[in-house]
């Protein structure tokens, strides 16, 4: 096992210094450079149509995923095991001066010492069993092993129950660009070929967990996330009668305050647990000092997801909207009383109502009110913004301001929508066929690397980093049909494959390396566990899955 470790260390840094950061003509090469080293071995000079790059569907940079698929000859086998690893690296302006370095690790070792890191990163730079450099652990070690798996079971096709599907994919640090057109390509090969995805395999990194985390980790399934959004709309008044108004920015700071970071919105699963929402952004859309108040804000939240599909997750935040709608009206009216018991003039109450909708309800309730006209106005918008190329977020928003500019109800109120990205979560159970296999398949590789080293391995659900593994399954129809239905950038200006990844919905495991500071200049993989534990898992967890296992 220790000789595959040393393959992977030696192509892991080979593919480090193909510097392929995220949008630009890196990610073209490093893709061509995979298919010539795959295209080199003997599988695929004798089935050189198995090996293909494959144009990203509509990609103004012309890149590319590369595809190798070793069939099994045992049986003629229609089970199909996926191994996904992303090419592509985040950027390296973070190394500034030492910029030229950032991707040849054995220069970088030499240099990185000059940059104030704690003592234990100084240490662990120094140290031989650690590698520097940009993407070696995020994750050109992951790429590197699965090209070692492919070279490997490609020696072994015979003895194949299924056949091994490997695809390096750009963008996956970008919008997922690659993954989104792969599995279009995946849903095609399957349904022409009468395959079937039994799981996936990713390779992407693994950390720590906690500081002084000691454990390895693999992780089956994985987290999702979403971007619900509040358009928070006030009623506004001169500041010289305030009480005559609703100001959306208190509004607003009711629904951050009972959204944010409150763990009953944590979504637990086998007893794990996402990190409660957190606000992105938060803005009103006054341009300039008035004395008037503000009478309508933008507020979105990062919401991760175990288990909570969209449907779910739009209904919590709707049970939010209406709760904080509740309680300013509450503390409105007890301020307002207040006042008037203050000044000695007579309190009457004050007319404010709950008024809460989804984007939907809106949408139709001014559908009701106009007709198809709104959809007119809705596509005239939308090439407006389209021109102006505004961001995904600004462009939900202002479809949501748009279309309630068309609405008659102009009371204050707060409408629940969603902007991109929609990254599905994986929750692998054993309640299906292929979630058992795969389960039992990792299990069984981990206890056999657990009693070869002297580290904990743990296994855990939900990779807990968002990747391009979310896009190997996705929610139901019911539940899509609530997400779309309430995302008015929806096929206007982002859409996701929708039924290709129905159709190749699988189960998903990472069997990744381990490292440290992935994203940061001190980005590093330690050589034990990525170089002999990981491989022996990766190695197993596809014995176990496409090879009979021989009773005797
Ligand atoms: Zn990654």
């Amino acid at each position: 096992m220790l000789e595959l470790g040393e393959r992977i260390k030696t192509i892991a840094i080979e593919l480090t210094k193909i510097p392929s950061v995220v949008g630009t003509a890196g990610e073209v090469e490093i893709a061509e450079r995979i298919y010539d080293y795959l295209g080199q071995l003997d599988y695929f000079q004798s089935h050189p149509e198995q090996l293909q790059l494959l144009p990203i569907k509509g990609d103004q940079l012309g890149r590319k995923n590369v595809l190798a698929v070793v069939q099994g000859k045992k049986t003629a086998a229609s089970k199909c095991l996926l191994c996904l690893g992303h090419i592509d690296t985040v950027g390296i302006d973070d190394y500034a001066e030492l910029r030229a370095y950032a991707t040849s690790p054995e220069a970088l070792k030499e240099k990185l010492p000059t940059v104030k890191f704690s003592e234990e990163t100084l240490a662990e730079i120094a140290s031989a069993e650690w590698i520097v450099g940009r993407g070696i652990l995020d994750m050109k070690t992951g790429v590197a092993a699965l090209m070692v798996m492919v070279e490997e079971y490609s020696q072994k096709a015979e003895q194949l129950e299924g056949n091994l599907v490997f695809i390096g994919v750009p963008d996956e640090e970008g919008n997922s660009a690659g993954m989104l057109s792969a599995v279009q390509d995946l849903a095609e090969m399957t349904s022409e070929k009468g395959w079937e995805f039994i799981g996936a395999i990713d390779t992407d990194y693994t950390t720590l967990r906690y500081p002084g985390d000691d454990n390895r980790y693999v992780y089956i399934g994985t987290t999702g996330k979403l971007l619900p959004c509040f358009y928070l709309y006030g009623e506004e008044t001169h500041v010289g009668e305030a009480f005559n108004g609703l100001d959306a920015n208190l509004l607003a700071s009711e629904v951050l305050f009972q959204m944010d970071l409150s763990t009953d919105l944590c979504d637990i699963a086998d007893g794990e647990v996402t990190l409660p929402p957190i606000s992105l952004y938060q803005r009103d859309v006054k341009t300039e000092y008035s004395v008037q108040t503000a009478n309508a804000v933008n507020l979105y939240f990062n919401y991760a997801t175990h288990v909570s599909q969209p449907d779910e997750v739009l209904a919590k935040c709707k049970a939010k909207a209406i709760s904080s709608f509740e309680n300013v009206i509450k503390r409105l009216n007890e301020e307002y009383e207040k006042f008037c018991s203050l000044s000695q003039i007579p309190h009457q109450k004050l007319p404010w109502e709950v008024n809460v909708l989804t984007y939907e309800e809106m949408y139709y309730k001014v559908k009701a009110e106009m007709g198809e006209e709104i959809d007119v106005i809705i596509e005239q918008a939308t090439r407006k913004l389209r021109d102006k190329k505004v961001d995904d977020r600004e462009f939900s928003f202002a479809i949501v301001q748009e279309v309630h500019k068309h609405y008659s109800d102009k009371n204050s109120k707060i409408i629940v929508y969603f902007a991109p990205p929609y990254y599905p979560h994986i929750y692998v159970k054993d309640d299906d066929d292929n979630g058992k296999t795969l389960l039992a398949a990792v299990n069984k590789a981990v206890s056999a690397a657990q009693a070869a080293c002297d580290y904990n391995i743990v296994t855990r659900k939900f990779y807990p980093y968002i990747s391009d593994l979310s896009y190997c399954s996705i929610a139901n129809a019911d539940s899509i049909a609530k997400l779309t239905e309430n995302m008015p950038a929806w096929t206007r200006q982002y859409t996701l494959p929708v039924q290709a990844i129905q159709s190749i919905s699988m189960p998903v495991v990472n069997i990744g390396p381990y490292g440290k500071d992935a994203h940061k200049l001190s980005e590093r993989v330690c050589t034990a566990y990525s170089f002999d534990a990981m491989p022996m898992i990766l190695y197993k967890t596809i014995e176990n899955l496409l090879v009979k296992q021989e009773k005797n």
